[in-house]
């Protein structure tokens, strides 16, 4: 990782090359003040901001590098309610405290596509959203999903469709059957996190870019520390996930940064595009380390997976991912790759966002498994009501113990790349 002062432009994905604008923002000079000043401009902290912003308060909003720089900008773009894990908060806390965050698994969804259409955002917001077994013995998750989804009725459809179905409507032979929800659905991450970012700018944030926070000097009123400025609020939220390195004493151990790719081919004929994605829907495996896709906005397919442990990057992506996608459309073999990028997920050992408070009035919020876009957005409104004083959602997901793995700033990754060894292994098996 670069040290925490060095500035960087957008990576060279297909999102940073079809931005609706290169934000450009001025870096943070002088000493300011407000309210509330927000770390990290990605979907936690936008979010964060944004909601803080529909309340009246005023905000800051500092970015070390460009809005939506990390993993916000650079994702699958799969607007899914999945990421916050269940089965292991019923057991602890019950059905109760499971029926709470089941609900607000599904308000990310809606947040984003009120936002979506209360600040007219053009960010190729599509719905369906479609899992899929890539073996015999995932067939049996279709029914969990049908089932969840009738728990929690709502105006939109879900579908299941058998192997041949899936053949017919994906173009492939790969799965065994699959689920489609269409309350989820995809969306170009970087130009809904530009549009949210602009939204909240609209309202009065102060938006600060190439201005990496390089301390916090904790108080009454905290200081948030760049190398040309300041910022003073009566709360700090650090909303930095896998790329933030700050708080050592509070925040070393809990998330784990790994390593996720994207390939996008050319535009592809119409007849193709359709013939490999009947419906537009975008595409995930239930495997433990997924592959994921769609096509964007103009037809590309963006095929994404691989989670890398090591920390180290591949020395070519396509290299890494293109035998995925061929596994799965050989008859692509001849379609040219025109980007190849990657970003960091912050892993949780719970599957659930470690959440917490410094000192009373910092917080933080990060960690969602490779599974963010919507959890983000809960977060976001749930971080904005713990800074406003209603702690009563900050506080469930604060109160949950998260693991942490003494000596992971050592041996962390190591540790992390052995486990999912252990899932790859069990991917394997029929
Ligand atoms: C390749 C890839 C594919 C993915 N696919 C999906 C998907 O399809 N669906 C899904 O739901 N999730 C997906 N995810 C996960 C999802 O993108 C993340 O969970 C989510 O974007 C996290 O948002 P965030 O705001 O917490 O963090 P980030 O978006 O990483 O933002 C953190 C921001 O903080 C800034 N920052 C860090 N340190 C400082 C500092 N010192 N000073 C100032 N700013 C700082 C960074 O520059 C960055 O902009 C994917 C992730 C990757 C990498």
């Amino acid at each position: 990782m670069k040290a925490i002062n060095q500035r960087q432009e957008h990576t060279g994905s297909y999102y940073a090359a079809t931005a609706n604008e290169i934000t450009d923002y001025p870096v943070l000079e002088g000493a300011k003040s407000a309210d509330v000043c927000v770390v990290g401009a990605g979907f936690t902290g936008t979010a964060t901001a944004l909601s803080l912003a529909e309340r009246g308060y005023s905000v800051a909003l500092v970015e070390a590098n460009r809005v939506g720089w990390g993993a916000s900008g650079r994702n699958g773009g799969q607007v899914i309610n999945g990421g916050i894990g269940l089965g292991s908060l019923r057991k602890k806390h019950g059905n109760g405290i499971a029926k709470i965050v089941q609900d607000l698994r599904w308000r990310g969804n809606d947040i984003i596509r009120e936002r979506v259409s209360k600040y007219d955002i053009q960010c190729d917001f599509k719905s369906g959203f479609m899992e899929v077994a890539t073996k015999p013995s995932q067939v049996r998750y279709l029914d969990e999903c049908a089932e969840d989804r009738e728990s929690h009725p709502s105006e939109f459809a879900y579908e299941v469709w058998d192997r041949e179905q899936t053949r017919d409507m994906l173009g492939t032979d790969a799965y065994h059957g699959g689920f489609v929800c269409y309350r989820d659905g995809h969306v170009h991450p970087l130009n809904l996190c530009i549009g949210e970012a602009r939204a909240a700018h609209n309202l009065g944030v102060q938006i600060v870019e190439q201005s990496p926070v390089t301390a916090i000097t904790h108080g009454k009123r905290p200081r948030v520390e760049t190398a040309h400025g300041y910022i003073e609020a009566d709360s700090v939220v650090l909303a930095g996930n896998a790329y933030s390195q700050f708080e050592p004493k509070h925040l070393s151990n809990l998330v784990f940064p790994a390593g996720s790719y994207i390939i996008a081919t050319e535009p592809l004929d119409d007849e193709v595009a359709i013939s490999i994605n009947r419906k537009d829907v975008a595409v995930c495996d239930f495997n433990e380390v997924v592959d994921y896709y769609r096509l964007s906005a103009d037809k590309r397919l963006l095929y994404g997976g691989a989670c890398n442990y090591s920390g180290r990057d591949p020395k070519s992506i396509k290299s890494f991912i293109l035998p995925r996608m061929l596994k799965v459309y050989p008859q692509l073999k001849n379609v040219k790759i025109e980007y190849e990028w990657g970003g960091k997920v912050g892993i949780v050992l719970r599957r659930m966002p470690t959440v917490g408070r410094i000192n009373d009035n910092v917080y933080y919020c990060q960690g969602y498994s490779g599974h963010g876009v919507c959890p983000t957005h809960v977060m976001g409104e749930v971080m904005a009501d713990a800074v406003t004083g209603t702690l009563e959602r900050f506080d469930l997901f604060a109160d949950m113990n998260h693991f942490r793995i003494p000596g992971s700033q050592w041996f962390g990754n190591q540790i992390i790349a052995l486990g999912m060894l252990y899932y790859k292994l069990k991917d394997r098996l029929p």
